[in-house]
């Protein structure tokens, strides 16, 4: 969202565009799969702490449930807009599709920044968002869930709303809420392990042993975190992730070449995901500047920060020993710097089917709170893992098949999969 250039939405089209031009899709379907179905714009008034009243702005986009209930997170930032929102909603329908759930796709949003709110504020936003959109959402129509900046107290705050106004428990209504107040045991975990579960797939079947191979992660949030737990599991080495430095207002690279030991830097890194600079020098690491993490000589990269961080700038900086690209942030890389991929024969596992285990671990939340009935983490993870590694083979099989590239074949399984719903139903 830092770059005022970059337009997520219009990536989001350009990538939907260039795959319906190819599965040879009619104009009413693409018309109808590049917009989103639903977008709604709301004011929140609320009444502040110093008994001003200050009016927030709101978001909810349903961008296609032709295959289930909308799902996806609610976003608090300063800078969101609209067009973030319909990006982000539209990836969600591809991503639930990619993998199978029976799910749509939607994104929710509030331009607001939680810093600078105190928790009652925060409160009535989240109450405010609701009694916008009530009529709207719901556990048959549309699912919201946590995003960048909104969190389980959040999600709790929005559950106790909607079931004030309708007069039913609905837990289903919402999902990422805490444990014992309907969360899923394994959603912290998810998004990085199926990050992993699609990466150890394709050093599988491509015949790279992970024990060989070594990795550079850009982000140390929720998602690289436990997506470098379970490839040292497995293995793997990382050599050097970077993060944002909140104090500096800019980001850095933690470097060690015999590779990072992932407890001792989780003991100096803050609840935001920054790692500690000074005591990280101390502990002997190597502290580079933000971008260094690309440069690095490894055979994997792991985005797992921000959007359009791999660009027709950056890419040129990829070394050439790197061999897979494993995406666990949403839109990390261009078309531009796809198409430079492509030609270096990087293999790509693509945002929406790599951090695809986050919705998946969600849906299962879903499914819990309706049957009123909850798993072990060993279950959720193990079913987990499941549906990862079918998604993967789905689409390796199909970029195998037709000799496409990963990301082409992912978008071709996932829009052919809305397209048909679309169909089925006499959409089109
Ligand atoms: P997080 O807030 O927990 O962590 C983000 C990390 O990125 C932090 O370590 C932060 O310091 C770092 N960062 C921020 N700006 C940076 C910069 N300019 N350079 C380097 N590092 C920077 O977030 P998260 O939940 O780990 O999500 C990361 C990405 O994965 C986002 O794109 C998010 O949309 C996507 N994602 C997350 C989930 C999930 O379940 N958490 C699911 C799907 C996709």
């Amino acid at each position: 969202m830092s770059d005022k250039s970059f337009n997520a939405f219009k990536m989001a089209q350009q990538q939907f565009d260039e795959i319906a031009e190819k599965l040879d899709l009619d104009e009413s379907t693409k018309v109808l799969l590049r917009t989103p179905m639903r977008e709604y714009h709301f004011t929140i008034p609320v009444r502040m702490d110093d008994n001003s009243v200050q009016v927030f702005q709101g978001f909810r986009v349903q961008h296609n449930d032709a295959r289930g209930p909308a799902k996806g997170g609610i976003r608090f930032h300063p800078q969101e807009t609209a067009d973030t929102v319909k990006a982000l909603a539209t990836w969600m329908t591809w991503k639930c599709a990619v993998v199978n759930i029976p799910l749509g796709g939607g994104k929710g949003g509030i331009i607001c920044d939680p810093h600078n709110l105190s928790p009652r504020e925060q409160e009535q936003i989240c109450r405010g968002w609701v009694r916008q959109i009530v009529r709207n959402v719901g556990p048959l129509q549309d699912v919201p869930a946590p995003d960048v900046m909104s969190n389980a107290q959040h999600m709790l705050w929005m559950l106790d709303e909607y079931e004030t106004i309708t007069g039913e428990k609905s837990p289903g209504f919402i999902t990422g809420k805490p444990i014992g107040m309907g969360g899923s045991l394994g959603r912290t975990e998810a998004t990085g392990f199926g990050v992993i579960y699609t990466l150890r797939e394709a050093l599988k079947n491509i015949g790279v042993d992970v024990k060989q191979t070594q990795a550079a992660f850009q982000g140390f949030g929720n998602v690289a975190q436990y997506a470098i737990k379970l490839y040292h599991q497995y293995g793997g080495r990382t050599i050097c992730v970077s993060c944002w430095d909140q104090g500096d207002q800019t980001s850095y690279t933690f470097r060690k070449k015999e590779g990072i030991d992932l407890d001792q830097l989780l003991g100096i890194t803050n609840r935001y995901g920054g790692i500690d600079k000074k005591k990280a020098q101390e502990l002997g690491y190597e502290v580079l500047s933000g971008d260094a993490w690309i440069e690095q000589d490894v055979d994997i990269l792991i985005p797992a920060a921000l959007e359009n961080q791999i660009n027709a700038d950056t890419v040129k900086k990829i070394s050439p020993k790197v061999k897979f690209l494993a995406e666990g942030a949403n839109g990390p890389t261009t078309p531009e710097a796809d198409a430079v991929l492509k030609e270096k024969n990087v293999f790509v596992i693509p945002d929406f089917l790599a951090n695809a285990g986050g919705v998946t671990c969600s849906y299962f939340e879903q499914v819990q709170c309706n049957m009123n009935y909850f798993w072990t983490k060993d279950e959720v993870l193990s079913k987990l893992d499941t549906i990862m590694t079918s998604a993967f083979h789905a689409v390796y099989e199909l970029a195998r098949k037709k000799n496409i590239y990963m990301r082409d074949a992912a978008y071709h399984i996932a829009i052919s999969r809305v397209a048909e719903a679309c169909k089925l139903r006499g959409w089109i």
